[in-house]
């Protein structure tokens, strides 16, 4: 997970301008008649939010035809997201790609691994239809991590998932990540997840959340497998020109280098797992 600045749009701004946009004058007018309880909601989600308790929010369960706040339904919250903010050509549709941007180096903050395409609703749309403008839960997201997350909704502080505005400090500067080699043929690399323990039993089970809900495990062993490929031949030559020491301390200095960048990537993950193992470094690297 990678850390972002929370978005300093302001929220009432932000809806109004989505429902600005909006031709039918009847829902504009119920839109704006319910802009104080959008407030409301959009107040208490930051609160919750930077204090951790984002799972309190009690999800909407009813129908897409069903009034959920004011004269509204569900199904026109939500559309208020889904046409007047993504909608490209809207005054909002701006907004939505400012946050876009606000992704590392245009990766996914919440697997690290694939391109920023689009924008997550940390809490779904679909069960939380009055946040589904509101700048701070909607984060720059890859493709597979919006759509192949888990859809149960945290019902209690242990599942929520990482948040990349809120969550910072030591889930960013304390690894968490791990990795270490299988020896089999073909090699294989497995992802663990290992909390300090000195942090408290909600960080610990939420990075395990994390780590679960978007399916790191498999998805990083795919990147690996390209990874291993390339290693392979880079590995061969080191070993026939200058042996195994030098296998392992390029490895290191590779490991070092990622560590540098980020602490949980599964790039960091990785290399300190093949250059911690000698089976790897001694000719393992070329059962792949
Ligand atoms: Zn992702």
């Amino acid at each position: 997970m990678r850390a972002i600045d929370v978005p300093t749009y302001n929220a009432q701004e932000v809806y109004q301008t989505c429902i600005n946009s909006i031709s039918d004058e009847g829902l504009r007018d119920r839109l704006n008649l319910v802009t104080a309880s959008i407030m409301a909601s959009a107040n208490d989600y930051t609160q919750k939010a930077m204090t951790k308790q984002l799972f309190q929010i009690p999800p909407v369960d009813s129908d897409n035809d069903d009034i959920v706040v004011g004269a509204v339904t569900k199904k026109e919250l939500k559309s208020v997201y889904s046409q007047h903010m993504v909608g490209r050509g809207k005054p909002a549709r701006q907004i939505y790609d400012d946050i876009l941007d606000l992704a590392p180096l245009g990766k996914c903050p919440l697997c690290g691994v694939g391109v920023a395409t689009t924008l997550d609703h940390y809490l779904p749309k679909s069960k939380f239809p009055t946040v589904s403008v509101l700048p701070v839960n909607l984060v720059p997201s890859c493709k597979d991590c919006n759509t192949g997350k888990s859809a149960d909704i945290a019902t209690t502080a242990e599942e929520q998932g990482l948040h990349p505005y809120f969550d910072h400090d030591y889930f960013i500067t304390d690894q968490w990540l791990f990795a270490e080699v299988i020896q089999t043929n073909p090699v294989c690399i497995r992802f663990y997840v290992e909390p300090p323990r000195e942090w408290d039993n909600v960080s610990q089970e939420r990075v395990g959340s994390h780590f679960k809900d978007y399916n790191l495990a498999s998805r990083f062993s795919l990147e690996v497998t390209n990874e291993l490929a390339i290693l392979k031949d880079t590995l061969s030559k080191y070993m026939s020109m200058l042996g195994k020491e030098a296998v392992k301390q390029h490895l290191h200095i590779v490991a070092t280098s990622h560590q540098g960048l980020h602490q949980n990537s599964w790039q960091t993950a990785l290399y300190q797992a093949v250059s911690s193992s000698e089976w790897f470094c001694d000719g393992g690297y070329a059962q792949i």
